[in-house]
C-alpha cells in the first residue's frame, strides 16, 4: 500500500503525520515534535519568540488607523502565525586579500610669473607650485569574521511580505522550541525543503561573497581573495510571520506582521470611495487649469511684450498636466501597499548598538 509510505504516526503523541518527498524536516502540528528525513527526532530545534496574537491584532489596528482606514467598519477575519523554517549556520572565516589601492602624493614644480614692484617695474620671478599625483599601491590585508548565516529552508516562499520579513529578520534571539508557548495561537509549522548540508553549502557561498565584498570595499581593485571558511552544523529554527486578513466593504485585504517585533512588514490599505472621488476631482481640475494656462501662454507668447510670461504659462501648463497623473492614478486604485520597515530597521539598529555596548562593557 502506498498510503503507509505517505503517513506515519508521531512517536510522541501518536497523531498521523503526512509525509511528502519535498519535506526534509517535518514538525507534528499536534505536539511540535520534529523529525528529519529518516524520521529521527531533530535535536536542538529552536524558535524565535513571538508577540501574542492579541498584540499582533492591536498592532494591525494601529497600523490601519495610521493609514487612515476607518477601523470601525472593518472586521478582522484571520490572525494566523506561520512558522517559517530557517537553518542557522554558525561559521568561522579568515580572509587574506591582495589588491591595488589608489592614493595621491604631493609634488612641486617650478613656475615663473611676472610681478610689478613698488616702483612700477615689471620683473619675472620663479615659484614652487604644489600638485597632486595619483599613485597605485600594492596592498594586502587580512581579517577574521565569525558569526551566523541564516538560510531559509524553503525552495519557494510565496508568503505575502516574505522578502520584507526576511530582510529584517534577526535570528540572534532564538530560544528552545516550546510547543506549549505557541500551540494556543492559530499556528502553522512550515516544513523544511532544504537539507542541512544544502544550507551549509549555500551559507558557504554567501559568506565567501560577503568576505570578498568586504575586502574589495577599501581597495581600488581586488586582485586576489582567499577565505578559509568553516561551517558548523546548522540549527533548525522556526520563525513567526503572521498573516492577517481583514474585510472592508466585502473586499478582503492582507497584512503581514513580523512575530518578533510585532511590526507590520507589508499591508494592503484600502482607498475609500470618498478618497477616490477627491483624487479624481483634484486630477480633473488640475488638467483643466493647466490647459487654460497653456492656452493663454500660447496666445501671449506670440506677442513680443508678453512673450516671456507666455512661455512661463506654457511651462506651468505642461508641468500641471504631468502632475495631474498622480491623483488620477490614485483615483483608479482600490488599495495601497504600506509597511513599517523603516521603524523595524531603526529599532534593529538601536538594539544592535545596545548589544555592542553591553559587549564592550562586559569586557
Ligand atoms: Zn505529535
Amino acid at each position: 500500500m502506498t498510503e503507509s509510505k505517505l503517513t506515519k504516526p508521531c512517536t510522541n503523541c501518536g497523531a498521523t503525520l503526512k509525509l511528502s518527498p519535498e519535506n526534509i524536516v517535518i514538525t507534528c502540528e499536534y505536539c511540535g515534535e520534529t523529525y528529519d528525513v529518516d524520521f529521527n527526532k531533530v535535536a536542538g530545534h529552536k524558535m524565535i519568540p513571538t508577540k501574542s496574537q492579541k498584540e499582533i491584532r492591536a498592532n494591525v489596528t494601529e497600523f490601519l488607523k495610521k493609514n487612515k482606514t476607518d477601523i470601525n467598519s472593518i472586521s478582522i477575519d484571520e490572525v494566523k502565525a506561520n512558522y517559517l523554517p530557517y537553518w542557522i549556520v554558525p561559521f568561522k572565516s579568515h580572509t587574506e586579500y591582495y589588491g591595488v589601492q589608489r592614493g595621491s602624493v604631493t609634488r612641486h614644480r617650478t613656475k615663473t610669473r611676472t610681478v610689478t614692484d613698488s616702483n612700477g617695474k615689471k620683473r619675472t620671478e620663479t615659484y614652487q607650485e604644489a600638485y597632486q599625483v595619483t599613485v597605485w599601491k600594492d596592498t594586502k590585508g587580512n581579517f577574521s569574521r565569525n558569526g551566523k548565516q541564516n538560510i531559509i529552508a524553503r525552495k519557494h516562499t510565496a508568503f505575502y511580505g516574505f522578502s520584507e520579513f526576511n530582510s529584517t529578520l534577526f535570528l540572534d534571539n532564538v530560544v528552545d522550541f516550546d510547543f506549549e508557548k505557541v500551540k494556543d495561537a492559530n499556528s502553522e509549522f512550515i516544513n523544511a525543503e532544504v537539507e542541512p548540508n544544502e544550507a551549509q553549502m549555500e551559507a558557504y557561498g554567501d559568506i565567501e561573497n560577503k568576505n570578498r565584498s568586504m575586502a574589495a570595499s577599501n581597495l581600488h581593485k581586488l586582485v586576489r581573495c582567499d577565505s578559509e571558511i568553516t561551517v558548523e552544523n546548522p540549527l533548525y529554527v522556526h520563525s513567526p510571520l503572521w498573516s492577517v486578513r481583514y474585510r472592508l466593504e466585502d473586499k478582503i485585504y492582507k497584512v503581514s506582521v513580523a512575530g518578533d517585533s510585532g511590526k507590520v512588514v507589508k499591508g494592503e490599505v484600502p482607498i475609500t470611495t470618498k478618497q477616490r472621488i477627491i483624487n479624481y476631482v483634484l486630477g480633473t481640475v488640475l488638467i483643466l487649469v493647466s490647459a487654460i494656462l497653456g492656452n493663454f501662454g500660447i496666445q501671449m507668447s506670440a506677442i513680443e511684450d508678453t512673450a516671456v510670461i507666455g512661455i512661463i504659462l506654457i511651462i506651468l501648463g505642461v508641468v500641471g498636466i504631468s502632475c495631474s497623473a498622480i491623483p488620477i492614478r490614485k483615483a483608479f486604485k482600490m488599495q495601497l501597499e504600506k509597511s513599517s520597515m523603516k521603524e523595524i530597521k531603526k529599532e534593529r539598529r538601536i538594539s544592535l548598538k545596545a548589544a555592542k555596548k553591553a559587549l564592550r562593557g562586559g569586557k
